[in-house]
């Protein structure tokens, strides 16, 4: 059967691959250190459990609003400075939502501009929507906001912007996002906030994001998720903030293709929001203790910039690299000779780095970085 050309444009998602390796042959995956996925290791909180486990034995088992339940959606803009529930939906994870974002902004040949290195869903949801990425390099994982500048088009309909970001764990200073704001203002851009990591920024409290800029509240778009800060991969909940108009076409899209999120994941979601804001600070605060150790564990083996959000390393393997070995070529030699999978850059369209995903026990973290430390 023939395939679309559209499809065939379409690289699989490198981090998911990994996972379904893993769970292919779970021999190997016990003998192997995971710093590859991306998701944390702590367990989705009990109160979540139970609450989703009531909503089924209560019957909360049948199709409900496209958009997501409007108790969850109300408690959700609440965190929004001047958000209502009609400025919110939620779906199947942030992801759903940065593919159907490219769906209702974008026409044919559209522009949209992706800082490099990106998590590597951007490309293809932009290639889905029959848009076209454009890449801008970032400078020691910095937005280089001239090339930004430089980067713009006629055709240039929006820029997607990820802080904390995935793979670096770079979070973009107040100013930056300012300057991005501006530039958006002036070239009449949407600015798409990848807020998957909001939750996991350290030793940042002050920083508002775009959240805090009211004039470019017609033209942002929030995406975040219970994915990351509750342990709730599986549960598959993510939402989004934006003006009206846009959650209207996105529900009109969503109402064609999945219709609403799982009810029961979504009470669990409800009871997650309902938790005291002190076991979120207490996970960054264990989160930033693991940044400390990672950090310092990888700077022993490589040349690493210090993340300040997400839970990820993103070090340079230019000095143990051999002639012509690639990333993907080093970490298949770090799986293959040390039992420790790690992303390679290429995924990210960086070459020369790795992605190491610090969501790991403490245990298996220090034994991970022994291993490398041996392949080396
Ligand atoms: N955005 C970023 C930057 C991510 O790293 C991820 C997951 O790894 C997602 C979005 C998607 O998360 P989810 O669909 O689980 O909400």
């Amino acid at each position: 059967m023939r395939l679309s050309q559209r499809i065939e444009a379409v690289a699989p998602s490198r981090t998911v691959q990994f996972t379904r390796l893993l769970h292919d042959d779970p021999a190997k995956a016990l003998s192997v250190i995971n710093f590859a996925v991306g998701e944390p290791h702590t367990g989705t909180p009990q109160p979540v459990i139970a609450a989703t486990k009531q909503a089924l034995d209560k019957g909360k088992t049948r199709y409900g609003p496209v958009r997501g339940l409007k108790s969850l959606r109300t408690l959700i803009s609440e965190q929004f400075d001047g958000y209502r529930e009609e400025n919110i939906i939620v779906a199947n994870g942030s992801k759903q939502l940065l593919y159907g974002i490219m769906q209702v902004i974008c026409d044919p040949l559209d522009e949209v501009i992706i800082p490099r290195p990106f998590w590597v869903s951007f490309s293809e949801q932009v290639k889905l929507a029959s848009a076209v990425p454009i890449y801008v390099d970032t400078v020691d994982h910095q937005l280089d906001l001239t090339a930004i500048s430089n980067a713009m088009t006629n055709r240039t309909r929006a820029i997607i912007i990820n802080s904390p970001n995935n793979p670096t764990g770079a979070v973009y200073s107040q100013e930056d996002l300012r300057q991005v704001a501006d530039i958006a203002i002036s070239k009449d851009l949407t600015i798409i906030s990848d807020e998957a990591y909001h939750d996991f920024m350290y030793e940042n409290e002050a920083h508002k994001g775009f959240g805090s800029m009211a004039d470019i509240r017609d033209r942002l778009v929030v995406v975040r998720s219970f994915s990351k800060t509750f342990d709730m991969t599986g549960f598959r909940v993510g939402y989004m903030a934006a003006p009206q108009k846009v959650i209207t076409a996105m529900s009109r899209l969503q109402s064609h293709l999945s219709g609403n999120v799982c009810t029961f994941s979504q009470e669990g979601a409800l009871a997650a929001l309902s938790l005291s804001p002190s076991l979120i600070k207490e996970k960054q605060r264990q989160f930033q203790k693991k940044r400390d150790m990672a950090f310092d564990l990888a700077r022993e083996l490589f040349d690493c910039i210090k993340p300040m959000g997400a839970f990820y390393l993103f070090p340079n393997i230019g000095r143990h690299l051999s002639a012509g070995q690639t990333s993907e070529g080093f970490a298949a030699r770090l799986l293959e000779k040390g039992g420790v999978a790690v992303v390679p850059g290429s995924a990210f369209g960086m070459e020369g780095h790795i992605r190491i995903s610090y969501a790991v026990s403490d245990k298996h973290l220090a034994e991970g970085f022994e291993r490398i430390a041996g392949v080396l």
